[in-house]
């Protein structure tokens, strides 16, 4: 089964080869460290863990680096603000971001590279694009790319000139020769980092120094390149025109892109806003991680195709943090009737497991094939907790097992265990205590389930009304009774 991956250079999905048989060379943007991250970055981090992850099941040696954009405008300003060294507010920030994936579980990249570190390499790049005419020097020691002078200009974000004239962030300034022009090169200002360079000392631009980084580490023409859907318009179309018109390869042969995430407006506003700290929507992914936990967030972000716009607010957090909760109770289940006594033959729905395992893994490597559809792959792991669930409702208190209905009770709880991981899911987690906690609470379900098959009702009732008053919210559904902290 081939992998389809949707390329926003053609807008449409494309069979996924790389340059290189069984390599994929991915670079994703990472942030600007000035403030501490929110959900968006989360998510997009998240998004390319999950393909990488992907990749690699599929057999692929993956290099991913993902970078730090340590030098940049809002950087300095912040620092300025704040009254501390650049470098020391970058990485402040840079250390939560960090501390944040891992509790997101993203794995580490290949390398994390920041702009400050690759100055050697950007210098040489803008040295190459003045060379070869694509950009020029101003007076003063800026130094531009001339757009004009890359015909392709535009073909990622399909702009023509009149929305390459609006979208651009147009910095007026009489100096340049189109007022598309972008700065790679910035003279220094006083009190702002600068390193010495041909055209005096001075900074990079933001776009050149993802177009050094991955050069540097991955070589001129990328597997993927990825990052937020606001990263298409002006910074991956600038990245594209600097590299491209200084190697003349593509950049990249698949060119991925993140959904935003929103936040759903007030009342007297009827649209959701793009969560960006500019137009003051934030929802910090430190403090989201610290209410709800790393694992229902990641949840959160894998529920919804990686190229949605998907909107924030807590009743879809929570419906995620329940989800999750029921996966791993499907797989404790499945290793709860794992141990029963290996005796009896033919419990009900036994002989199919293995098949129904088989399909949802054949089901789910389907959909993440499809683009990374982790919807449909997550249906599939609900499929088989759903008939897990089934089996566990319909087993008696005399329910026993065969070895090779062990066998197959197995399989199936590392079925579940192995796909989830693949969505970086852990149905394993326990939180110390917390696990005897909910092993309790499934005993108590199950003592339940005998006294109704029993016809004891009151005493049913009883089980339920006494885990309520404990907070804990039982809901029987047709695959089974699962429960909620309410
Ligand atoms: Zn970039």
């Amino acid at each position: 089964m081939a992998i389809h991956i949707f390329n926003t250079l053609t807008r449409q999905k494309e069979e996924f080869r790389t340059e290189e048989p069984g390599k994929v060379r991915m670079y994703v943007c990472g942030v600007t460290p000035y403030a501490p991250a929110h959900i968006g970055h989360g998510r997009s981090a998240v998004a390319f863990d999950v393909v990488r992850r992907w990749l690699t099941y599929r057999g692929y040696q993956v290099s991913y680096v993902y970078n730090f954009t340590d030098v940049e405008d809002k950087i300095i300003a912040a620092s300025q603000e704040e009254g501390i060294p650049w470098k020391e507010l970058a990485e402040r920030y840079t250390e939560s971001y960090l501390s944040e994936l891992q509790a997101l579980a993203v794995l580490p990249p290949t390398h994390m590279p920041r702009a400050s570190e690759h100055i050697e390499q950007i210098i040489a790049l803008v040295q190459r694009l003045v060379e070869k005419g694509h950009a020029y020097v101003l007076e003063g020691g800026d130094v531009a790319f001339h757009v004009p002078s890359f015909p392709e200009y535009g073909k990622l974000s399909q702009r023509d000139l009149d929305q390459q004239m609006v979208g651009a962030r147009v910095e007026e300034d009489l100096r340049k020769r189109d007022p598309r022009d972008f700065f790679l090169w910035k003279a220094a200002k006083p009190g702002e980092p600068s390193w010495e360079s041909p055209w005096g000392r001075g900074r990079p631009g933001w776009h050149i120094e993802c177009s050094a980084m991955s050069a540097a580490y991955l070589g001129e023409v990328l597997d993927i390149h990825g990052g937020g859907s606001d990263l298409i318009f002006p910074h991956h179309e600038n990245e594209i025109a600097q590299s491209e018109a200084c190697t003349g390869k593509p950049l990249a042969r698949y060119w991925m892109h993140n959904g935003m995430v929103q936040v759903a407006a007030g009342e007297a506003e009827t649209e959701a806003e793009k969560m960006a700290k500019s137009l003051g929507n934030i929802t910090g992914l430190g403090e989201t991680i610290g209410r709800v936990g790393g694992a229902a967030l990641r949840y959160y972000c894998v529920a919804a195709h990686y190229r949605s716009d998907i909107t924030f607010d807590e009743k879809s957090l929570e419906q995620a943090a329940a989800a999750l909760e029921r996966l791993r109770i499907g797989k404790q289940a499945v290793d709860r009737l794992a141990q029963r006594a290996a005796v009896k033959e033919g419990a009900p729905g036994l002989s199919d497991l293995r098949e129904t395992a088989a399909r949802a893994r054949a089901d789910f490597e389907e959909a993440m094939d499809d683009d990374f559809s982790t919807p449909r792959a997550l249906a599939a792991l609900h499929g088989l907790v759903g008939a897990v669930n089934r089996l566990a409702a319909g087993a008696g208190a005399d329910f026993a097992v065969s070895e090779e209905g062990r066998r197959a009770l197995l399989e199936t709880g590392e079925t579940l265990s192995s796909l989830a991981g693949l969505l970086g899911l852990n149905l394993e987690a326990r939180g110390g205590a917390h696990g005897l906690e909910e092993d309790l609470i499934q005993v108590l379900i199950e003592v339940r389930q005998q006294a109704r098959a029993a016809g004891q009702y009151g005493l049913a009732d009883a089980v339920r009304e006494r885990l309520a008053e404990l907070g804990i919210l039982l809901e029987d559904r047709p695959e089974g009774t699962t429960w909620r902290r309410g």
